[in-house]
């Protein structure tokens, strides 16, 4: 996508329309043209009964511009689809569902909670690969409200009570943060901390650790423990505590205090977002639900898309 917009105004040119984000996903599914999903055939008709409705010449199937996105089935109009996924793309902290319920004038609270949910749920990618190289590890704390969802705000404040949160950071040849994991843990014990480390980290990398002893006997991985008091482990391990403290800050500001039964969606919200920071036409997309099997796979590759444009 070469040219993404760069302010609300450009978006509005770009999609002012049904029919300009029924052509724009056409485009972004179909680059070569379209293509029958059954038969492979290369030429279909535009139906006029049925909404951004293509029916194959050949075999006659009929396929929708918004079959296997997020946006199918939906009665909200591809606008409103395209606006929150623009505004949760490109809000660096997020948007929450009751912001999003104010800046898109949509009916009810809950239409934009459940609007919210579904473009997030396009997060996490399941063929995400694994961090590599040099990974900064550590776990942390994070305060979560007990209050049940969907509330619709405002209100006092909920009792809290505290998660464990292990967090993973690739560090870059050139010592800049590569890609993101979060991951909620029971407690910091080893039986915690090895699934998680295996789940999420490729073998044959290098941990480096504050020393904690649960870290060590993975098999698998190189360990470089830094064995630190606590006021210096941010000097050890830079990237993993400026992650937890944007972490802890970010839920704070955005949701006003995490919800339990919902946190690591909250987190991978998080991960997402650090993870396209530089990229925010791909996060548009992946929100979308376009192109999730070909999202990036490296911090190599998403740099490269970058750079692509
Ligand atoms: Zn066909």
């Amino acid at each position: 996508m070469a040219n993404f917009p760069r302010s609300v105004l450009e978006f509005q040119r770009q999609f002012p329309d049904e029919a300009a984000c029924a052509a724009w996903l056409a485009a972004a599914r179909w680059p070569d043209g379209f293509r029958c999903p059954v038969c492979g055939h290369d030429h279909a008709w535009e139906l006029d009964t049925k909404a951004w409705t293509y029916e194959c010449s050949r075999c006659r199937r009929q396929t929708s511009v918004t079959a296997g996105t997020v946006m199918h089935g939906s009665k909200l109009p591809l606008t409103v689809w395209f606006w929150a996924a623009y505004l949760m793309a490109t809000h660096s902290n997020g948007i929450s569902a009751r912001q999003m319920w104010r800046q898109l004038g949509l009916g009810s609270y809950k239409s934009a909670w459940l609007l919210c949910a579904k473009l997030r749920r396009a997060m996490v990618n399941p063929a995400r690969a694994l961090l590599s190289g040099v990974v900064e590890i550590d776990e942390t704390q994070i305060s979560y409200r007990t209050k049940d969802d969907p509330v619709a705000g405002g209100g006092g404040r909920s009792p809290e009570g505290k998660m464990q949160v292990v967090v993973a950071v690739e560090v870059t040849e050139n010592n800049a943060p590569g890609r993101l994991r979060l991951g909620v843990i029971p407690d910091a014990s080893s039986a915690s901390l090895h699934p998680f480390i295996k789940g999420n980290v490729a073998a044959g990398a290098t941990l480096k650790t504050d020393g904690w002893s649960a870290y060590p006997g993975v098999p698998g991985y190189k360990h470089e423990p830094h064995v630190v008091g606590k006021m210096a482990a941010h000097i050890v391990l830079p990237w993993v505590h400026r992650v937890i403290s944007n972490l802890k800050t970010w839920g704070l500001g955005v949701y006003h205090g995490l919800r339990r039964q919902h946190l690591q969606s909250y987190l991978d919200e998080f991960v997402f977002r650090f993870n396209r920071r530089k990229t925010p036409h791909a996060a548009f997309r992946s929100l979308l639900g376009i192109g999730t099997a070909i999202q990036p796979l490296t911090y190599k590759m998403l740099i490269a898309a970058e750079a692509r444009g």
